[in-house]
């Protein structure tokens, strides 16, 4: 490859945004970059993006908002995201040419990616390649951190979870039920609910969708009360599972995904149910949890070889279809783990 100069196609941020994002707040752009890490950028490396993860936090960056967790995008510069990459040049001592890695890159073809520390190396490859973005990437430990280290789960409890076919959600319930906990989910159409019911074995699940009121359904589903509540959406969903939880029940706020596009976040209404009921609400960040990697690892890859678990992806083809998948979290469209394929090898 040497110094060879090729053309980079990359999906750019317009300018920031306000409410629904929309495929126009990013544009398709070809530059061209240089197969080789520049002089001027010691430990840097160059890497050939195989696989985009698309997560619903990335709608966040989107906007110029201060005090996140995490810094706004640079309108008129690739969106930067989780994806699996292959190392194509590198003057960083532990990377070396056709290393593949997950980890943050840009949405382009190529990345310089001037401070790789961060990035993982990929050592298991006799599993799809694409899990590095579901399953064995960030969504996968958020829901074995999530599940694990913040529902402190037992056997018997019952756990329900939104976005329950979700890259997070599927997750969460398929390890809720090897522990041996009653799972219900729930999702926003007739087939994610057969998938929960089929694929992944909840006990059940429910279109949320369908349902006028979310507390009876809820009841309807644990008339006994919930132990434990794994949080993905917020909104109308949070109140309705507040007034069902059981004394001493957890709730692990995950996300919140119904409040991500709103100026204005709704209000919830029966937080007081965290005093009578005793319950313990816990937000937490994936990332304060990545030491934990091997111990993952060591778990999930033996129960995805040997069948006991499963995962179910929503593969877009091509960069080009980028800004159409990842505004589609937003709406439900995704199936499973929304992630974009750029390049196979
Ligand atoms: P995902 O579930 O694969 O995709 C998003 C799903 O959210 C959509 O398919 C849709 O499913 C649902 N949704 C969209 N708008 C909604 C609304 N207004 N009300 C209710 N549901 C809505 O996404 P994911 O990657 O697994 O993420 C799930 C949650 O975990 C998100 O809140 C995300 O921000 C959070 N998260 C947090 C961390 C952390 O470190 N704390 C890390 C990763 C993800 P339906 O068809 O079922 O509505």
């Amino acid at each position: 490859m040497g110094s060879e100069e090729v053309g980079n196609r990359q999906i750019i941020l317009n300018d920031y945004i306000k409410g629904f994002p929309k495929e126009s707040d990013m544009s398709l752009k070809t530059s061209s970059i240089k197969l080789k890490v520049p002089a001027d950028s010691p430990n840097a490396i160059l890497v050939k993006n195989l696989y985009l993860s698309c997560d619903p936090y990335m709608r966040n960056r989107m906007q110029k908002t201060e005090g996140s967790y995490i810094e706004p995008y640079t309108p008129g510069t690739p969106i930067v995201g989780y994806g699996v990459s292959k190392v194509v040049d590198s003057a960083h001592l532990n990377f070396k040419v056709g290393d593949l890695v997950w980890g943050r890159t840009g949405w382009e073809e190529y990345s310089l990616i001037k401070e790789p520390e961060t990035l993982i190396k990929i050592q298991h490859t006799d599993v799809p390649l694409s899990y590095y973005t579901g399953i064995l990437g960030m969504p996968g430990m958020t829901a074995y951190t999530g599940f694990y280290e913040v529902c402190s789960p037992k056997k018997g409890e019952t756990l329900f979870v939104s976005a329950a076919s979700g890259a997070v959600g599927q997750l969460v319930g398929q390890f809720a039920k090897l522990l041996g906990c009653y799972v219900v989910g729930s999702a926003g159409s007739k087939d994610k609910v057969d998938l929960l019911k089929t694929k992944f074995g909840f006990d059940d699940a429910f279109n949320y969708k369908e349902e006028q009121d979310l507390t009876s359904a809820l009841k309807r589903y644990f008339p006994n009360g919930i132990d434990i509540y794994f949080e993905n959406v917020g909104g109308k969903m949070l109140d309705a599972v507040l007034l069902n939880m059981n004394n001493k029940g957890r709730i692990a706020v995950c996300g919140m995904i119904s409040q991500y596009n709103l100026e204005q976040p709704e209000g919830v209404h029966n937080l007081f149910c965290t005093v009578n009921k005793r319950i313990r609400m816990e937000g937490f960040l994936v990332f304060d949890y990545y030491h934990l990697y091997p111990k993952f690892l060591e778990m999930v890859l033996p129960l995805i070889k040997e069948g006991k678990i499963t995962y179910v992806e929503d593969i877009a083809e091509g960069l080009e279809s980028a800004p159409a998948a990842l505004i589609g979290l937003y709406s439900g469209r995704n199936v499973g783990k929304q992630l974009v394929v750029v390049a196979r090898e």
